[in-house]
């Protein structure tokens, strides 16, 4: 790089050093941002197919910066993950998730509630103990709260996976697999992992209607989560378009944009109370 001449070298410099001056704050920012109350959840319903009854929600995390507003999760939880602080940042969703649905399960008993759990909470000791003491002071029943996990999670977990998640399980939590078609050793996971859900990719159901081989991916996943007694979920459901084709696959459950954004619980409790009771 020295070749190029000064002036291009320091330019580059620069921007390097700016980039580095913005993570550095990122990352401390971050660090802070529990202490600070700047975190907060919103909730993306999931619905029947067939009947289009909410019934569930996927938890997701918002971090709301001073300077920067909404920072996308996409931004930050890797952050988290390399500083570990998603430890903290991750028990924290939990314990303001299963809150706000122990308030639900009074009227809505058969509300489900999933979470994203990234690498480190898994590797980390004690997350099943964890699970069950957030699960007994919340009040939740069994079964109530799922723990959503990638592939990428289970690849890189040192110690045992499914030690770790059948410990989940005796917790009392449902086990999804997320953002599944999109790794590498699905299917062996498939008989390795006590699960009960697989979610189908957002990237897969983008092309259903107009892509043939998206449709048939969908429906080979479909039809293998009804022979394994898995549930299955569509995510990311856009269009009319799609949720017909899911509805003639026979998908379970679906979640999308076309169904509801995610929004804060006063929305989502509104939410159910419009819709009929099952
Ligand atoms: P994910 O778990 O795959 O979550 C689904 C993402 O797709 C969410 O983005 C959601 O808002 C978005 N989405 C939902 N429906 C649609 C749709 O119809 N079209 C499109 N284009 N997008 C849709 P979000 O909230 O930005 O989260 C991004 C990712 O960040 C999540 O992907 C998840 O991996 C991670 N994340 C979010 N919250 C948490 C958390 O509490 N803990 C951990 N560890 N990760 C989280
Ligand atoms: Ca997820
Ligand atoms: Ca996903
Ligand atoms: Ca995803």
């Amino acid at each position: 790089a020295k070749r190029r001449g000064r002036g291009r070298f320091e330019l580059f410099d620069e921007e390097l050093r700016a980039r580095a001056g913005e993570r550095v704050r990122l990352e401390r920012d971050l660090h802070r941002a529990l202490e600070r109350e700047q975190f907060r959840v919103v909730y993306q319903p999931v619905v029947d197919v067939r009947t289009r009854q909410v019934v569930g929600a996927e938890a997701l995390l918002r971090w709301d910066h001073p300077d920067w507003g909404t920072v996308s999760p996409m931004e930050f939880i890797p952050v988290a993950e390399e500083s570990g602080d998603i430890v903290a940042i991750g028990e924290w969703v939990l314990r303001e998730a299963c809150g706000q649905v122990s308030r639900w399960q009074q009227r809505w008993p058969e509300f489900r509630l999933s979470v994203n759990v990234s690498g480190r909470q898994v590797a980390e000791p004690g997350l099943p103990e964890r699970v069950a003491a957030i699960l007994a002071e919340e009040g939740l029943a069994p079964g109530t709260l799922g723990l959503e996990i990638t592939e990428s999670v289970l690849m890189e977990a040192d110690g045992d996976p499914e030690v770790i998640l059948a410990r989940l399980r005796e917790a009392g939590a449902r086990l999804l697999l997320d953002d599944f078609g999109t790794g590498y050793s699905s299917l062996s996971y498939l008989k390795r992992f006590p699960l009960d859900t697989l979610k189908i990719d957002r990237s897969f159901v983008d092309g259903l209607g107009s892509e043939d081989e998206d449709s048939a991916i969908v429906a080979a996943i479909v039809q293998l989560a009804s022979t394994l007694d898995l549930t299955v979920v569509a995510e990311g459901v856009e269009t009319e378009e799609q949720l017909a084709q899911l509805l003639a696959l026979q998908c379970d459950l679906a979640q999308g944009y076309l169904l509801s954004r995610p929004i804060d619980a006063p929305d989502l409790e509104r939410l159910l109370g419009d819709t009929p009771e099952p």
